[in-house]
């Protein structure tokens, strides 16, 4: 057996001089491949492009016939080297004619060849194309030329990935890097971006795989993690809104993961093995996540990500981009596309550059989706491959209605979407100028539009929106995006920013309603059960552990000193929890009146209605309480005994149907008879067509999504109330349950030029 001349480090330092040099692609390529095969001894090196047609392409050859080059073809599948790129795993093979797989292609005159090593050419998991040697001697390649080869490998994809190799296709070939794909995952956020790729995670430049002195890369190590901890620690002592509350509690993770002196460690050693700085983080963090990768734990997972995270800051800082530098080389129109992602690396991008988010994992309830809604991207997640099919700077376009992506979209495609967008521009700018208009119907009714909430990044929505107040604070959504339970001076910081924020405006904090869908990873009281939605939660779960609930009923009297306090009580079944809460609060308040805290001026207490019991119960409710919540998500699933989760049979049964209408008008006029005010905060709240059933049934307060207030007032505006409560109450009075109140309202909107 021969040895190769010079081994990798020397062949790679050859094909950067290669690549550095002005030369003609096809040139550049030539050499390259007569570089390997000089280097590796072998008689023949070869390259084989993948086209978006699955043919693989002859692109360069040292050895075959030079004529061969762009003729010779093999299929996806096809051939020995349709089958490295098919199942994307090299072929070592000492007599190649022998496999079974092996196809003679005669323009190349490769008979005279028996011994073959092919590897695929990948890309981030993806094949792009096949490397090949070839020696006449029957030998076996060892397993350093292998990974030699896969090596030099990872040089060539990258020039496929730079557009280099594009400029040598015939016209009307198009390699399958540059394919158009469209893809299907879950719509996390509505509304559509139009933009340009931007790789969350930069791909390491492989020339930059092996170091010249391990010395010089210990100390660029050493200055990155300094760097590193010096922008957490500075993050850390921010006042900015970013980084107030729910991320405090994850950087303050990260700062403790950036000391962990395992993790330095490791990096050293890896260093100490001839690899970069780069390559060393890497190299750690591929390696623990393989190890971790069967965890099924979520708290570890969460904790995977949150160094993941850590990981890729490390690696910006490696190659000079911190996130001063992202923001200058962020296109106008970026959409981010990443496996995964921590929330705090979101709010790292410049927000106004920012145009959607496509995620490879993710659930709609995961940090990274809360915060992408609370900023308003278009967000779709879980879509298989998005990583590997994109290439920074590719055009996409995110549809956060549908759940599709479409990356290098056709020009019919992305017209389409141009228009869709265009169109949206148009409906915002209308509802911006309606924001200052008075909030009544066209017959001067005056309705309250409030908004939903629940992070300190939702704010700004307030003065945007123009809602009338925060009808509900989701105060769990902090307990969720952190790492351990938000102590209480987190928890009273925030809630004094929401307050500050809504400068008078009235805010309805609902009390932590953990338990169903929303857990929290570091909750170690929770057990698994048959039936989440209803099990442990909300209240019940709260009066259980009265700590958690007088510690945030504490932070929420402290935050409301001198001003009004609101709270709501989420799950209420019997009005009795009603009293057991009240109790509570009062001893808080007697508690922080006795050490002299300033407390609110006046404290209301409110339930949610979400379930069917408490229908029951109104007369008793309605006087327990200072005000009442229609959660109608949580109403219609347990009126309907239908899972709201549960996408099969989300479009069975439509709350705009008599039944469920009649429930809500009972509601309404349970609160009018006892003088409590009524509202609801369900998605219901937040469709003009749903809208307008809910005011035509006696509703006059409504709370929604910040961006469903523009579209719900565009129709208020035009609605004449009087008529419409007419033909509801007579609809829902006389007439059969099978009545159709939404071809109704639509015909009632129609009639009256409203749009939905
Ligand atoms: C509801 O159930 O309608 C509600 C507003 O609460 P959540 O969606 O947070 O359960
Ligand atoms: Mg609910």
């Amino acid at each position: 057996m021969r040895d190769t001349a010079g081994g990798p480090r020397v062949l790679l330092r050859r094909l950067r001089e290669l690549m550095a040099d002005a030369l003609d692609p096809q040139k550049r390529l030539d050499k390259i491949v007569r570089e390997i095969a000089q280097n590796m001894v072998a008689e023949v090196c070869s390259l084989y492009v993948l086209r978006a047609d699955s043919i693989l392409e002859l692109y360069a050859t040292e050895g075959l016939n030079p004529d061969a080059v762009h003729l010779a073809q093999l299929r996806l599948g096809q051939g020995l080297v349709g089958t490295i790129a098919a199942s994307a795993r090299p072929l070592n093979l000492s007599d190649a004619q022998k496999h079974p797989a092996f196809a003679y292609l005669p323009e190349t005159g490769e008979e005279i060849y028996h011994s073959f090593l092919g590897v695929p050419v990948l890309r981030a998991g993806r094949t792009l194309g096949v490397l090949v040697v070839q020696n006449r001697t029957m030998r076996h390649y060892r397993e350093d030329e292998v990974e030699a080869l896969e090596t030099v490998a990872m040089v060539i994809a990258e020039m496929i990935a730079t557009g280099d190799l594009a400029r040598l296709t015939r016209p009307g070939i198009e390699l399958d890097l540059s394919r158009p794909v469209s893809m299907t995952g879950l719509p996390f956020n509505e509304g559509v971006g139009l933009g340009h790729v931007v790789l969350h995670e930069p791909r390491i430049v492989v020339t930059a795989l092996f170091n010249e002195d391990s010395d010089e890369e210990l100390v660029r190590l050493e200055t990155a993690l300094d760097s590193l901890r010096l922008s957490i620690d500075d993050m850390l002592s921010r006042r900015d809104v970013a980084f107030e509350g729910e991320h405090r509690a994850v950087l303050e993770a990260y700062r403790m993961f950036a000391n962990d002196r395992g993790w330095v460690r490791r990096l050293q050693e890896a260093i100490n093995n001839g690899l970069t700085a780069e390559a060393a983080v890497e190299k750690v963090q591929s390696d623990m996540r393989a190890r971790m990768m069967h965890m099924t734990d979520p708290y570890l997972r969460e904790r995977m990500s949150d160094f993941d995270d850590l990981a890729n800051r490390l690696l910006r800082q490696l190659m000079g981009r911190g996130p001063d530098a992202l923001a200058e080389i962020l296109p106008k129109d970026a959409i981010i596309v990443a496996r995964s992602m921590g929330a705090a690396e979101l709010l790292d991008y410049p927000r106004q550059k920012l145009r959607g988010l496509v995620l490879e994992e993710g659930a709609p309830t995961s940090h990274i989706v809360i915060v992408a809604r609370a900023i308003g991207l278009p967000t779709v997640g879980q879509v298989k491959g998005a990583v590997s099919m994109s290439e920074n700077g590719d055009a996409i376009i995110v549809d956060g209605e549908d759940g599709q992506v479409h990356l290098r979209p056709q020009a019919d495609v992305e017209e389409a979407y141009a228009e869709k967008v265009r169109f949206r521009a148009r409906r915002q700018k209308l509802y911006q100028e309606l924001r200052d208009r008075p909030t009544e119907t066209r017959d001067g009714v005056p309705v309250d539009l409030m908004m939903n909430a629940g992070l300190a990044v939702d704010l700004p929505q307030l003065a945007q929106s123009g809602a009338a107040g925060i009808g509900l604070f989701r105060t769990e959504l902090q307990f969720m995006v952190a790492a351990a339970f938000p102590r209480v001076e987190a928890q009273e910081r925030l809630y004094s920013e929401v307050l500050d924020a809504a400068d008078g405006k009235p805010v309805t904090f609902r009390t932590i309603d953990i338990g169903g869908d929303k857990v929290l990873p570091y909750f170690k009281g929770a057990q698994h059960e048959e039936n989440p939605a209803l099990g442990w939660r909300a209240i019940r779960l709260t009066l259980d552990r009265p700590g958690l609930l007088r510690t945030q009923i504490r932070a929420l009297l402290k935050a409301a000193g001198g001003r009004e306090l609101r709270m709501m009580l989420p799950m209420v079944t019997e009005v009795s929890e009603v009293r057991q809460a009240r109790e509570i609060i009062d001893r808080e308040v007697r508690h922080l009146s006795r050490f002299g805290y300033l407390l609110p001026t006046r404290l209301k207490l409110g339930a949610m209605i979400e379930v069917p019991a408490l229908l029951w119960q109104l007369e008793e409710l309605m006087q327990a309480v200072d005000f009442v919540s229609v959660g109608s998500n949580d109403l219609f699933q347990f009126v309907t005994a239908t899972d709201r989760g549960n996408t099969r049979i989300a479009d069975r049964f439509d709350p705009l149907s008599v039944p469920f209408l009649r429930i809500l008008r009972q509601i309404v006029r349970a609160g009018d008879q006892y003088g409590t005010p009524v509202t609801l905060c369900g998605e219901l709240a937040g469709r003009p067509i749903s809208a307008m059933a809910l005011l035509g049934i006696g509703f006059r307060s409504i709370s929604m999504a910040p961006a469903a207030i523009g579209p719900v007032k565009a129709m208020l505006c035009e609605l004449p109330l009087s008529d419409l409560s007419v033909v509801m109450d007579e609809a829902l009075a006389n007439h059969s349950a099978s009545t159709d109140i939404r071809a109704l309202l639509r015909d009632f909107a129609q009639k009256h030029n409203i749009a939905l």
